[in-house]
């Protein structure tokens, strides 16, 4: 019977299931050797675990072997080929397992029928070490490359369930320990951690702060027939609280995010000193009615009107208008003791608004947990950038839980535990102190094993983003994403508004290259403020660099606004989506009116910036020479030129398995852009995610790129792998994916390259 590699890859991603329906954690495992022992048709499976502290591996279950070893036969890290693999962090896959020289013979489990042996280190967040995934057959040579990727696969998933099963493990013996009649699968109705999907990593802990399942319903008072007798004075002096607690938040997030948060707490602002809403609830209280009575009165009237409006901004307000709500009648019970500060919580939501998650993370909240549906991208973007945790599950039961229930929120892997154990919540701050310690530290320049140096620049999305990177010593700022100041506001942000963040930018990042790129609207990105056009392909549409050609008002704003900021300074301002050199030319003149202007005006400002665009679209490779002999840079989107190139959504789940970087098409277009970059002696980097892949990066650095601009979190990962590189090496690895015109001969190529890597000695 044929191995079964697929389906195994389906079974093993429902252990998590399996899991909580086994009893024990040997128990589980037990499982899980069956699974791939059936499905990989091998006479043996087996899975070691390891101990850090004593360093050692036991068997913890197996299929094939005698049973009685589980939990007898220990191995020190290197010591025969399941601790050499464990100890180098690397498969080992042999035809014949006697002759590999880690070989070790161990009497009484009857091992030594079986010849072809293969052994893939089971590893946590790729480094650290949870066990050893086993397979043995009696044929020699029974394993090949594909059994190698597919038990690779499986062991990622087993390492995060086997952590997270010795952490539940590890609560129930906390409990029976302690003589809790309890069982955790009946606590109030939920089992003890939910597993969903990872937006924004981090491990935090936190009391749970329920956004009700309808944020949209009305404020209710405690009880209305028990409405206190405040005073007008008292209303009065919650309202003043009330202003002096916006004024001091909108503050804070300035200081913290100066590039979005504008006007957040304003709307609050606003509302609070419109006559219509203070005024309304002044006049019921001089009429008698309670203060707290007239706040909710009111409050209630907004929320039906915003509800009710067609308009998903004026929609949006409701959750603000409910906010302040709250907030008065806190003031006005408790005389400002709670300033709205979320310290120590953890939200969950069935829905946020950008805006909402810029004002959870303003206000310190912990992290955040979004019953999955109308999620937009940029929720997770603004996330990642502002290191908020979160995790998107699927089941809204998540919001019933008690307010101030304990919760650890392990948005690394996706779960949340509920009311974990104190031996738990132990045990994860153990693993984050050794994360921590085994953080890679970034150098300031990066240089082959042949010392070729290579340049990292980063992207940035948000300023906060500017931290990571200069932790990570970036070497400048490769992609400026100078959308997200517009997307997140009201109106478009003014000269002076935009002039303030990109300045921010130069000073975060001083004496280095900053990149700034021009508006990318259009597509996905739609401004709430602006009437787009309706369009039935706004990928194809008036997105990017044609937007700003068509709103000259509005390009030319953001154009003095990058020139101001930059007087002085390293300054390229790069075009997005160019699809011809007019498109570009017309563009830079745009640059030279804003330039001749501002002299006018008497201004400062950059006189001289580099001037580049966004290679993308399939049209810009086709007349790549062209646009050499006009552009100071050219900047490789990756993530676009795939899209366009291919044909293939990159926001579109049912077609992303047809969304290749590894294309040959995608292979070439990039060759031809490098060789006209570098025959004309143009500055050329890649800023789209293709830089990220190993495999990608390695024919990148072999075509001769020698700049990248990633995300900043990626620098030392990428950099180690970068050290690790010869260009020797990586030439030939280009060479060859170059000569293939199918993608079939490409993917069996990339697969013999990682067999290859599995048996070097040298491969991580
Ligand atoms: C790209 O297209 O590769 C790119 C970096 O730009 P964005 O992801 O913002 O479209
Ligand atoms: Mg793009």
């Amino acid at each position: 019977m044929a191995k079964d590699n697929v389906d195994l890859i389906c079974d093993i991603s429902e252990l998590a299931g399996l899991f909580e329906k086994s009893h024990s954690l040997s128990d589980f495992l037990q499982s899980a050797v069956s699974i791939v022992a059936y499905h990989m048709r091998s006479a043996v499976c087996s899975i070691y675990l390891y101990d850090d502290q004593d360093e050692t591996l036991s068997l913890a279950a197996t299929q094939g072997l005698s049973p009685d070893a589980v939990g007898r036969v220990k191995l020190s890290l290197g010591e025969g080929i399941v601790g050499k693999a464990m100890q180098d962090l690397r498969p080992i896959c042999e035809g014949h397992g006697s002759s590999n020289p880690n070989f070790k013979t161990i009497t009484g489990i009857y091992e030594e029928n079986y010849e072809a042996f293969l052994a893939v280190p089971i590893l946590l967040r790729g480094v650290m070490r949870v066990g050893v995934l086993v397979t043995q057959d009696p044929q020699p040579d029974y394993f090949h490359s594909n059994d190698v990727k597919a038990l690779r696969a499986i062991a990622s998933q087993l390492a995060v369930v086997i952590e997270n099963a010795k952490l539940l493990m590890s609560l129930r013996e906390a409990e029976e320990q302690l003589g809790v009649d309890r069982p955790l699968e009946e606590l109030p109705g939920q089992p003890a951690f939910f597993k969903g999907a990872s937006a924004s990593s981090g491990v935090v802990r936190g009391t749970a702060y329920v956004l009700d399942g309808n944020s949209y319903d009305v404020l209710t008072t405690a009880d209305d027939d028990e409405a206190m007798p405040y005073t007008l004075e008292e209303f009065q002096q919650a309202l003043q609280e009330s202003e002096i607690q916006l004024t001091d938040l909108q503050k804070r997030m300035d200081e913290k995010l100066g590039d979005v948060a504008s006007l957040i707490f304003n709307a609050h602002l606003l509302i609070l000193k419109d006559e219509g809403f203070s005024g309304a609830m002044r006049g019921l209280i001089e009429q008698g009615t309670p203060a707290d009575r007239a706040i909710t009165s009111v409050v209630n009237d907004y929320i039906t009107l915003f509800a009710k409006s067609k308009n998903p901004r004026l929609q949006e307000k409701v959750l603000d208008v409910k906010d302040l709500g709250h907030r008065l009648l806190r003031n006005l019970q408790q005389h400002g003791e709670d300033e709205g500060d979320y310290h120590g919580q953890i939200v969950l939501a069935k829905e946020l608004v950008p805006s909402d998650v810029l004002k959870f993370a303003a206000q310190n909240v912990e992290g955040i947990v979004i019953v999955q549906g109308g999620v937009t991208s940029h929720i997770s973007i603004l996330a990642r950038s502002l290191r908020l945790p979160m995790v998107f599950v699927e089941q809204d039961t998540i919001l019933e839980l008690d307010e101030g229930t304990l919760l650890l929120l392990d948005a690394n892997q996706g779960t949340l535990f509920i009311d974990p154990a104190e031996s738990v919540l132990e045990q994860y701050d153990a693993l984050l102190n050794r994360v921590d310690e085994e953080k890679e530290h970034a150098k300031p320049e990066t240089y082959t094993r042949d010392g070729t140096q290579i340049q990292i620049h980063c992207n940035i999305n948000l300023l906060s983003d500017l931290e990571f990177a200069r932790e990570n010593l970036a070497e400048g700022v490769g992609l400026y994403r100078s959308e997200f100041p517009f997307i997140v506001r009201d109106e478009f942000p003014s000269e002076e508004a935009q002039r303030l963040i990109y300045e921010r930018i130069f000073q975060g990042m001083p004496g280095k290259q900053v990149t700034l790129r021009t508006l990318d609207v259009g597509g996905d990105k739609k401004l709430p403020y602006h009437q787009h056009h309706d369009e039935a392909n706004p990928f194809l549409g008036l997105r990017a660099i044609r937007f700003s050609l068509q709103n000259r008002p509005v390009f030319k704003q953001q154009i003095r606004a990058m020139l101001r900021a930059g007087c002085d300074k390293n300054l390229r301002i790069m075009f997005p989506f160019i699809s011809s050199v007019d498109d570009f030319l017309e563009a830079r003149e745009v640059v030279l009116e804003c330039k001749a202007e501002l002299s006018r005006e008497g201004m400062e400002y950059n006189e001289n910036p580099e001037i580049g665009l966004m290679v993308e679209l399939p049209a810009a490779v086709e007349i790549i020479d062209e646009l050499a002999e006009e552009a100071d840079f050219f900047s490789v989107g990756t993530n676009d030129l795939i899209q366009y190139l291919l044909a293939v959504d990159r926001t579109n789940e049912s077609v992303s398995n047809m969304y290749v970087c590894h294309h040959p098409a995608v292979l070439r277009a990039i060759y031809r852009i490098l060789n006209a970059a570098i025959n004309w002696d143009v500055d050329v980097s890649v800023c789209g995610d293709m830089a990220l892949i190993p495999d990608m990066l390695k024919f990148l650095v072999g075509i001769g790129l020698r700049k990248i601009s990633i995300d900043p979190q990626h620098i030392p990962q990428i950099q180690s792998y970068l050290e690790e590189l010869h260009t020797e090496e990586a030439r030939r690895h280009a060479r060859s994916l170059l000569r293939f015109g199918t993608l079939r001969e490409v993917n069996d190529f990339l697969e013999q390259m990682e067999a290859r890597a599995g048996h070097s000695p040298e491969a991580g």
